[in-house]
């Protein structure tokens, strides 16, 4: 596709944006269709409404989806990682006539027919963040920054989450390890950061800083901005997208987070929010109105995006969704790569195919509206530019990284699907002695030699 073309293309989303206007989920889901514009703005309405189980979903969707769509929900229920939890609002977004390409659906709820084997190098915190962790929930991996786990649970979850480790409820797959909002666990973060003056930059994330209470982000938030060496702070919450509700409905809330970004401000303290939007379809009226009110208020908010195949992986839905963003004045800041976890195989793409899209999307708008396509790499060595590999191997499926702030002398890798891969290359991957084969192959040639 050219470039030029991509604003003139249909767009195939426009029958969904027809039934957005104000009042689209009294159409959409008919259970809701005596349900107020009042009480769906409503940010606690739509927490206690939420959704986490099929038998939720039954009486609100069963009568619209395909034939055999539960029990292959049930099923795919039975082998993710991640459990089920989506607002109202979410799924009201989805189109339930036409569930299975639905670019909604596919981010949050897993299909057993869709499930692809994970890749032979897949597992459960594959960046090793518990290997980098100096307190639990507390990650240090590159200098003057920080990533605290505040919390653990999510106003939605996400299928693919990279910290399916300890974010959301066991499931059938996987045992979280347990990382809750405690008190004690927080005053030890507090002083570590207290005591490593290096430490420049504090992301709260989880889980989701959308559910913390305005009493608990006033503490976390006052708190980091009395440490003299913390200069920049990031709330990191996927909220905007699954729950802008919460900005217009909790003032509290939203003078809280201003409250500490205008007491930044004058101690020369940036205090942000880091959100979470992949389809252009995300962007409503209400995520305008709330994204023009955090404006107003001059908190700054950027999004970080995770590149997913039938998802956002085309020029044309990946262009909307980074105009979008600039329009409502978030800053688009990464797309990554998606990383290697566990039961969404079938969501991920291989870095060639990442680098097309880049090529694609840059040059649509603003340089400082273009995200920087990332790799966050296996085996810890953190974020890389998705161009910056030493060497990487299309046939084979593996491109190979150096990250000198970690360790200049260790190999960090990613993997493409093996779905991408020639069937003769899927073979020698099964087998452990190929494997390490390829693996060697692609480190001499990286300039890595034997010795990994
Ligand atoms: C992503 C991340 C950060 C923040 O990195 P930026 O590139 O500055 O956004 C900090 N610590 C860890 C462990 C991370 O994974
Ligand atoms: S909102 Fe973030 S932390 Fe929560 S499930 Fe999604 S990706 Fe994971």
């Amino acid at each position: 596709m050219e470039a030029g073309q991509i604003q003139s293309q249909p767009d195939t989303t426009a029958r969904h944006r027809v039934g957005l206007e104000e009042g689209w989920w009294q159409e959409r889901v008919p259970a809701w269709s005596r349900v107020d514009a009042a009480t769906f703005h409503d940010h606690a309405w739509q927490l206690r409404n939420g959704v986490s189980r099929p038998s939720d979903l039954v009486p609100l969707v069963g009568d619209l989806v395909p034939d055999g769509f539960m029990d292959d929900l049930a099923a795919g229920l039975r082998i993710a990682p991640m459990c089920i939890r989506l607002t109202p609002y979410v799924l009201s977004l989805v189109d339930w006539t036409d569930p299975g390409p639905d670019p909604i659906r596919r981010q949050f709820v897993p299909l057993a027919s869709e499930i692809e084997p994970d890749h032979p190098r897949c597992s459960l915190d594959a960046l090793e963040e518990q290997r980098d962790s100096v307190l639990p929930g507390l990650v240090h991996r590159y200098p003057d920054k920080v990533l605290f786990l505040a919390l653990q649970v999510c106003p939605v979850y996400c299928r693919f989450c990279t910290r399916s480790y300890a974010v959301g409820k066991d499931t059938g797959a996987v045992e979280k390890c347990s990382l809750g909002a405690g008190r004690d666990r927080w005053e030890r973060t507090f002083e570590w950061i207290e005591n490593h003056r290096g430490v420049e930059d504090v992301v709260v994330s989880g889980g989701d800083t959308w559910l913390l209470s305005s009493a608990m982000i006033r503490r976390i938030g006052e708190r980091l901005l009395a440490t003299a060496h913390v200069r920049r702070i990031r709330f990191a919450s996927k909220g905007l997208a699954v729950l802008p509700q919460k900005i217009l409905s909790d003032p509290e809330w939203l003078d809280v987070l201003a409250h500490l970004a205008s007491e930044g401000r004058q101690r020369g303290v940036q205090v942000a929010l880091h959100t979470h939007f992949n389809h252009p379809r995300e962007i409503t009226s209400v995520t305008r109105r709330a994204a023009q009110m955090l404006f107003e208020r001059g908190i700054v908010v950027r999004n970080q995006s995770v590149l997913q195949r039938g998802v956002n992986d085309e020029p044309g839905c990946m262009t909307r969704l980074v105009r979008g963003l600039s329009r409502i004045q978030v800053q688009p800041y990464y797309v990554y790569v998606h990383d290697l976890v566990p039961g969404v195989e079938c969501l991920r793409t291989s870095l060639a195919e990442a680098l097309d899209l880049e090529r694609a999307v840059r040059g649509q708008t603003a340089g400082f509206n273009t995200p920087t396509f990332v790799c966050d790499t296996i085996g810890g060595g953190g974020k890389r530019d998705a161009h910056s590999f030493e060497h990487y191997d299309r046939r084979l499926g593996i491109a190979v990284f150096r990250s000198p702030v970690v360790d200049p002398e260790r190999p960090f890798f990613h993997f493409d699907p093996m779905r991408t891969l020639d069937r003769s290359v899927q073979a020698a991957w099964r087998c452990d002695r190929t494997q390490q084969e390829m693996i060697h192959s692609v480190l001499d040639q990286a300039g890595f030699g034997w010795s990994h």
